[in-house]
């Protein structure tokens, strides 16, 4: 397993978009990830990634975890924020108690440092986007951006936050060491969806993966660019929309917002900036879409590797 110092830039408009990897192809159980569907059906979908998307094994799906750095109208945001470090997940075992620091490193090559970022999204309360809002300090969780404002899915964590406080530890633990810590320092604020977040970007609600998740969607000059969390987690739901993880919390809708989202960026030309995969226009394949494939020297950049 191996994590790039260096991620591709693409531009919306006046806005950049830099992927920011913090952990690359990590095994997943197809069956977790994708049940009902079988090993043949990895087996020939296969063909279709791009060159260290192919997992060894036909029984597991690779993903990678990160965030998306964002530049433009005088504002420096970060999307999601990967795994962390230090952070105790027993029941997922790749990402316990990490000491890698290689986020930052490859913050730091797209040219931010954690000083620099203002705002940090959440677009929903999973622990893998999570990760690094804090840091340990002295034994306190502390946020890793020392300037910046944190927005929360205000729902989410309203949902939470109604649970007795012996049960507000949420996902793997997540709630309790990397957003608790956010409001305590006075730095998390609660958002509603479909919130303007500076003209061109607005945060937009689409519910399914869980009940507050929310897109960022970025206007610019004629283009468009959606950060879409987890709103599709592989490259094979591309191609069947329809197949949804075991964790999506409402799974019919989302089906629907797969679908919906898929439409919109085909339409439009526009840009998906998936969590777990690397990003690309979108193209319509009669009723199902697919990755555009863009020159060999953009697609390096996209999927560099030390
Ligand atoms: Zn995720």
């Amino acid at each position: 397993m191996n994590t790039p110092h260096t991620s591709g830039q693409i531009s919306i408009g006046e806005f950049t978009i830099d992927r920011i990897l913090d952990m690359v192809g990590v095994p997943f159980s197809l069956n977790d990830m994708l049940p009902g569907v079988t090993e043949e059906d990895v087996c020939e979908l296969s063909g279709s990634l791009a060159p260290g998307r192919e997992s060894v094994q036909p029984s597991e799906l690779l993903l990678d975890f990160g965030g998306y750095l964002v530049r433009g109208a005088g504002l420096t945001m970060l999307v999601d924020a990967g795994i962390g470090i230090g952070k105790r997940r027993l029941e997922r075992p790749a990402w316990n108690k990490r000491t890698s620091t290689a986020f930052i490193e490859n913050l730091e090559s797209a040219g931010s440092s954690v000083e620099d970022i203002e705002v940090v999204v959440s677009t929903h309360l999973h622990a893998d986007h999570l990760g690094w809002n804090t840091v340990l300090v002295d034994g306190e969780w502390v946020p890793t951006f020392p300037r910046a404002r944190y927005l929360l899915p205000g729902s989410e964590v309203q949902e939470v936050m109604a649970r007795p406080e012996d049960d507000r530890a949420g996902h793997y633990g997540s709630f309790a060491d990397s957003v608790a810590p956010l409001f305590t320092a006075g730095v998390g604020h609660r958002i509603a969806s479909d919130t303007e977040l500076v003209p061109g970007i607005t945060m937009i609600a689409m519910p399914g993966h869980t009940s507050g998740t929310s897109v960022v969607k970025i206007e610019s000059n004629g283009q468009i660019g959606v950060i879409c969390g987890d709103i599709i987690h592989h490259e094979f739901q591309l191609v069947h929309p329809e197949w949804t993880p075991r964790f999506c919390a409402d799974g019919d809708r989302a089906r629907a917002v797969r679908r919906q989202l898929l439409e919109d960026l085909a339409d439009t030309g526009g840009y998906l900036f998936p969590a777990h995969f690397p990003p690309s226009q979108v193209d319509r394949l009669g009723p199902v879409f697919a990755q555009r494939r863009h020159d060999p020297a953009r697609d390096a950049g996209l999927n560099r590797t030390p």
